[in-house]
């Protein structure tokens, strides 16, 4: 004997199916990462939640298809389409809605009723005008603004269902104040998660870049590098690595000042990206130290990466930045250096490059050192 009301039954099995999809998202982003496929973050959580909500709505609707009760599972899907236009913010061309309408109500066989095709077209303005809140979300009530249009449509949309399958008022009301209970408490628990979703993804991009320069930082090097290196000892690719350091940057400093040392920094790596993104978005550029950076070329030999290093090289002793009406020019010095079957760890490759980079330092600066 089942004692609990399915007034509460709901709200948990309304709380459990947000949480499965929080998991199942967290879980897939992880395995993606751990894969090092790059995927943006919007796109999986849209696609997933579509995807998610779509198999929930469709599955929970086929349990009741056909019989007199088809309507107790509404305020389950509404939550669910709150939730993708809301929450997820996914943004659909009212066009593309109405494909989805005709198949719902075929497979629902509702399409030769009136009620169903009013309830059809008021749920996609219902998705529209959440969709539009969420996107023009300036103002400083936004919990207001996303109850009266949820208590707004969903009024409407218990009307249809109340005059298609003669509901007494009593259901219509029931039904109704359900409903606003469930809309107000996915505000409040969803809003939670992905909030503490969103500070993660933060901290994540927090602790991989380089505050200053908006770089990848030492630690994102670090994690690749272990990556790349067994990845390429597993699979016999290629694996080869630029690191360059501004040369005499102490007395650029000492001479204009940190500021200006932080400005030259700050142009160095625009420089050197905006020949990157022009070559191989593949390539990747990190600040591992101070006035250090380095390169990773994956699938490149040492010739590959020759004219890429050149242009770098030609493009950062070229670089003049004019601070305060004096023109401050640099030069850099590189060592360059491809993964060896020598190689026991990514030390040992490392240790080559920097090797490399002393020799052109040693040798009089501005140079580049293959070995
Ligand atoms: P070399 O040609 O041998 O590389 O000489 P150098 O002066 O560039 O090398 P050194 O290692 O002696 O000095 C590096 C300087 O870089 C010292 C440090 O103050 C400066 N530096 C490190 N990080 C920053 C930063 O974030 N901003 C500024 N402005 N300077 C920095
Ligand atoms: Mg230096
Ligand atoms: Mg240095």
């Amino acid at each position: 004997m089942w004692q609990v009301s399915p007034f509460i039954t709901s709200i948990f099995f309304i709380l459990g199916v947000f949480t499965l999809y929080q998991v199942i998202y967290d879980g897939l982003k992880t395995l993606l990462h751990a894969r090092n496929i790059k995927i943006d973050d919007d796109l999986l959580n849209s696609w997933l939640g579509v995807i998610y909500m779509l198999i929930f709505i469709f599955s929970m609707q086929a349990t009741l298809v056909g019989t007199p009760i088809s309507w107790q599972f509404m305020n389950f899907q509404l939550i669910a389409l709150i939730f993708c236009a809301y929450f997820l913010n996914i943004h659909v061309r009212w066009y593309y809605l109405i494909p989805l309408m005709l198949i719902y109500m075929i497979f629902n066989g509702s399409i030769i009723y009136w009620e169903s095709w009013c309830h059809g077209l008021t749920l996609m303005i219902f998705y529209l005008t959440l969709n539009y809140f969420r996107r023009h979300q300036k103002n400083d009530y936004p919990f207001m603004y996303y109850i009266l249009v949820g208590t707004f449509f969903s009024s409407l949309l218990w009307m249809f269902m109340k005059i298609k399958l003669n509901l007494t008022w009593s259901t219509y009301l029931e039904e109704w104040s359900y409903f606003i209970i469930f809309d107000t408490l996915l505000y409040s628990y969803v809003g939670m998660i992905l909030r503490d979703s969103q500070l993660k993804l933060h901290l994540l991009e927090f602790a991989n870049h380089d505050a200053l320069t908006k770089t990848q930082n030492y630690a994102a090097y670090s994690s690749q590098i272990k990556y790349l290196f067994n990845d390429c000892a597993n699979n016999k690719l290629h694996l080869s690595m630029m690191m360059f350091d501004i040369d005499h940057f102490k007395s650029i400093n000492d001479t204009y000042g940190h500021l200006a040392g932080d400005q030259i920094l700050q142009h160095v790596v625009d420089v050197a990206q905006t020949v990157i993104d022009a070559n191989d978005p593949k390539v990747k550029l990190y600040r591992t130290g101070g006035e250090e950076f380095n390169i990773l070329f994956p699938g490149y030999d040492l010739a590959a990466t020759e004219s890429i290093v050149r242009e770098i090289f030609l493009a950062l002793n070229h670089l003049t930045v004019n601070i305060n009406d004096q023109t401050i020019r640099m030069s850099i010095s590189v060592g360059v250096s491809t993964i060896s079957s020598q190689d026991t760890n990514p030390i040992d490759f490392y240790k080559r490059v920097d090797t490399n980079l002393y020799y052109s330092k040693k040798n009089g600066r501005m140079q580049i050192t293959t070995a």
